[in-house]
């Protein structure tokens, strides 16, 4: 793990622009900078002595003045369909938890963007913990390389998707550096940040040259169970983000989606589907319906509804003309997690 203290510049988490910028009065010539950042952005190296075609003293030399330093993997669980939810240390000893899930070739990373989350959704562990602090670009991009470098089969291709610990558009500071970063690698339409409904964001999304995809989360069909569910609702409320999103500029043949949790006896009757499947009429969008991961700790109020009444929603939606798939949670909820994590508390375990 790095040392809080070192005071050597991270490289991880810039683009091959910025790489250039902080070498340049290390390196002679420009070339040089390019392909140290080859070796980082591109090869995912880890340390400057995998850099062979630069010189052993230029080598010394910017190990001097810089660092690669990524998360430490503190623990890593499997779960039998192949998805892992990996625990990462950080150089101040906060932890967070991200979730890489294959299927057909291809790899589903659910990055962290924040250690909490202060907008305190009822039903969601991270929220629980409550506002952890911002994570920068290298720790947000370090997260992809670590689970890049430890894949052990060669994959096709990534997807990325904001639905780790904490929400992303409250850390916009940090997120658009560190997408610029990955989109050198992950194109920005195999990138998704999800977000709770944070209108500025939203915007700032909106004016980005380069945008990833949006998913939202909506949870409740109106103002009044969403403010209960998502307290963030009264400050950003329904009907302005409704506003804002049938405004929100998609590229061709993108939609936004949109995410339900459903929660028993809350907001999982056929009537909530038909008030959702209204509200969202006319939007491109496909909902993700995500019955809850259960946590009897945090939250012992909130059941997961019975699988006929998850489909009885899903089935509403679809009968409305909306495309819905549901996240079925399966091993060892693996899956399920991601978008539920805890990020465990308490201090550094052994590596
Ligand atoms: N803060 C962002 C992204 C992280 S949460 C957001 O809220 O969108 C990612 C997803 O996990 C959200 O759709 C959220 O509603 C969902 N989620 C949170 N807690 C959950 C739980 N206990 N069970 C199932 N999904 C949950
Ligand atoms: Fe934060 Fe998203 Fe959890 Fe709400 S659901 S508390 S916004 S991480």
């Amino acid at each position: 793990m790095a040392n809080p203290v070192d005071p050597r510049v991270n490289l991880v988490g810039r683009t091959p622009g910025e790489i250039a910028t902080l070498l340049e009065d290390v390196v002679d010539r420009s070339f040089r900078a390019r392909q140290v950042a080859q070796w980082i952005v591109d090869r995912n190296a880890t340390d400057f002595a995998e850099m062979t075609n630069l010189s052993v003293e230029l080598r010394a030399e910017l190990g001097r003045h810089f660092r690669i330093a990524d998360p430490e993997i503190l623990d890593r669980s499997a779960s039998g369909d192949g998805s892992v939810k990996w625990l990462f240390g950080l150089s101040d000893g906060v932890t967070i938890e991200g979730v890489s899930m294959p299927e057909n070739g291809k790899l589903t990373m659910c990055l962290s963007s924040q250690a909490g989350c202060a907008v305190g959704c009822t039903f969601c562990v991270t929220g629980a913990l409550g506002a952890g602090r911002n994570l920068g670009p290298d720790e947000i991009v370090g997260q992809y390389r670590v689970m890049l470098r430890q894949l052990e089969e060669p994959v096709d291709r990534v997807n990325i998707v904001f639905m780790g610990m904490g929400e992303p558009l409250l850390n916009t500071g940090n997120l658009g550096p560190a997408l610029e970063t990955l989109y050198e690698r992950v194109s920005p339409k195999r990138i998704t940040v999800s977000t709770s409904g944070i209108l500025p964001g939203i915007r700032w999304l909106a004016g980005l040259p380069r945008r990833p995809k949006l998913a939202v989360s909506l949870n409740a069909p109106d103002q009044e169970r969403r403010q209960r569910l998502m307290p963030i609702a009264k400050r950003y409320p329904l009907a302005e983000l409704m506003t804002e999103l049938r405004a929100f500029p998609l590229e061709r043949g993108r939609r936004i989606t949109f995410e339900y949790v459903v929660i028993r006896d809350l907001n999982d009757r056929v009537a909530d589907a038909g008030a959702l499947a209204r509200l969202i009429r006319g939007i491109p969008c496909k909902i993700n319906v995500i019955p809850l991961n259960e946590d009897p700790e945090h939250f012992p109020d909130h059941r997961r509804p019975d699988d006929e009444t998850i489909n009885r929603f899903a089935v509403t939606l679809r009968d409305a003309g909306h495309t819905v798939t549901v996240r079925w949670s399966k091993g060892l909820d693996v899956d399920a997690a991601c978008g539920q994590l805890k990020g465990r508390r308490q201090s550094r375990l052994p590596g």
